[in-house]
């Protein structure tokens, strides 16, 4: 099986400041890859690097075999959907003309999008539970139906990659279940490749089929939750007093922060 992704010692800088380094690792086809670690350990420079949104300064990255350089933009932006970390929008459009814009690498020179693909954009909305709100501005929705919009937008692509930053930033506990729920269908139903970044420790071992733990953009370990998720590593490199047991809602690891201070006259127990 060739893998959806692979990066080979991708190093990459700002301003000659190295924030990626020497990172190899592979996405298999069809699986939910999430990458974690602390802030500033480098997950937002990965996923736009992997969008092909930034220059690598080293190594290589290879889109389904193939250098992500050597991709054609309208050719690369069929087989990946990119959604950004998503703040406040002020976008005159209606969502279904955001999501209908998700069809522009299928359009000819004329860019006038066809019944296909309005049933495309139309299905991409129902799939998101936004039908209601078709017609209404983006800037308009709360948190949590933009950034079902714009993961909408992404589907619209009909892209066999989707990569995600932090698309459950800033939302509540069901619409966070909502956004995970929905990227959990398009893997099963589609074989959609799901690559997220999340802070989110807990969903992050709920959902992914393997963890990347980047720490000062090296790759800390890689693998299934159970592996990745080890209490003396993930206190390691939050630099936090932490525990892992099993989660009582099912068969995934659990992290708890333990409190340096006493809490309202409550000591932690351990
Ligand atoms: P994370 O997503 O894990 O919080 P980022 O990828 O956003 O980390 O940032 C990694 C490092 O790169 C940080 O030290 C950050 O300050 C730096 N960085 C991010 N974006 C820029 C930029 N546009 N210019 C300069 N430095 C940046």
């Amino acid at each position: 099986m060739k893998p959806a992704i692979r990066v080979h010692q991708l190093a990459c800088s700002y301003y000659r400041t190295p924030v990626l380094r020497d990172l190899t690792f592979a996405v298999n086809p069809g699986e939910c890859f999430i990458v974690i670690g602390p802030n500033g350990s480098g997950k937002t420079t990965l996923i736009k690097t992997l969008a092909g949104l930034l220059p690598v300064s080293g190594g290589d990255i290879f889109v389904q075999d193939r250098p992500l350089r050597r991709h054609k933009k309208a050719d690369f932006s069929r087989r990946v959907a990119y959604v950004a970390q998503t703040g406040a929008e002020d976008s005159p459009f209606s969502v279904r003309e955001m999501v209908l814009m998700g069809r522009a690498p299928y359009l000819g020179v004329l860019g006038v999008e066809g019944a296909a693909d309005l049933e495309i954009a139309r299905q991409a909305i129902a799939f998101t539970g936004l039908s209601h709100l078709s017609g209404r501005p983006m800037a308009s929705l709360s948190g949590g139906e933009r950034q079902r919009a714009h993961i909408a937008r992404a589907i619209c692509q009909r892209p066999e990659i989707i990569l995600l930053d932090e698309p459950t930033a800033a939302l509540d506990l069901a619409h966070q279940i909502r956004i995970m729920d929905l990227m959990a269908g398009l893997k099963n139903e589609h074989g959609t490749t799901v690559v997220m970044v999340s802070h989110d420790i807990n969903l992050a071992a709920m959902y992914a089929d393997r963890l990347l733990l980047l720490v000062e953009g090296r790759a800390a370990a890689c693998g299934p939750p159970a592996e990745v998720i080890d209490e003396k590593r993930l206190a390691g490199a939050y630099g936090c007093r932490l525990l892992v047991d099993r989660s009582p809602a099912g068969p995934w690891p659990r992290v708890s922060l333990v409190p340096d201070t006493e809490v309202g006259g409550r000591k932690s127990e351990v």
